[in-house]
């Protein structure tokens, strides 16, 4: 309950700061009592609106912990091969072939393609056994590949050699009807031409 109306409306819109139910410092933008915490972690204080900005932000942090890679700056990432973390000796790449919300996208039928053939390729290389997962971003500007136990600058050369080696390809593995869910949706000549320009920019 709050402890009367004149008091919240001062704690709405006033700039200063006022005191909480327990007589402590709290900020009055969000009505919520900064101070008071119990082992480190935030607590509310006893007045209904504030144990409900508690709860929910629990309850959202539960539901809905982000994931590393939107914790990018989508606008800073410019195409190359890069890092995006370590966890039980997996390594998660990200192959960036475009440049985020540049305007020029893979197409589908290239992206699906490269999918096929880059992980064909890369499980019939030296570092096929490191091989945990290799797929395309659904934005279309590059692949995901995690590796284990292989760190950047080896899983790069391992990279590059399986691009090139995805260029020799005279057709696009496992694109019959049976192998494929869309197999009609393939385009190596696309698909070649995006790995050579991603080549050019990883060997620069
Ligand atoms: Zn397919």
């Amino acid at each position: 309950m709050r402890s009367g109306r004149g008091k919240e409306r001062e704690v709405r819109n006033g700039k200063t700061r006022s005191k909480d139910c327990d007589g402590k410092i709290r900020r009055t933008q969000n009505r919520f009592c900064e101070n008071r915490r119990v082992q480190g972690k935030r607590q509310a204080c006893g007045k209904d609106d504030c144990r409900k900005v508690l709860e929910d932000e629990i309850r959202s942090k539960e539901v809905m912990d982000n994931i590393k890679s939107f914790e990018l700056d989508h606008d800073k990432i410019v195409p190359g091969f890069y890092c995006l973390g370590e966890k039980n000796n997996v390594y998660t790449y990200d192959m960036r072939f475009k440049k985020p919300n540049g305007g020029d996208y893979i197409s589908y039928a290239a992206l699906h393609s490269i999918e096929h053939l880059f992980a064909v390729v890369i499980r019939n290389s030296e570092i096929k056994d490191s091989v945990v997962y290799f797929g395309p971003m659904g934005c279309r500007t590059g692949c995901y590949l995690l590796l284990f136990g292989i760190e950047e600058k080896e899983a790069k050369k391992a990279v590059c050699d399986c691009l090139k080696k995805c260029l020799e390809a005279a057709e696009v593995y496992g694109a019959t009807r049976k192998e494929c869910g869309n197999y009609l949706e393939h385009d190596l000549d696309g698909a070649k031409k995006e790995i050579a320009a991603y080549l050019e920019i990883l060997e620069k």
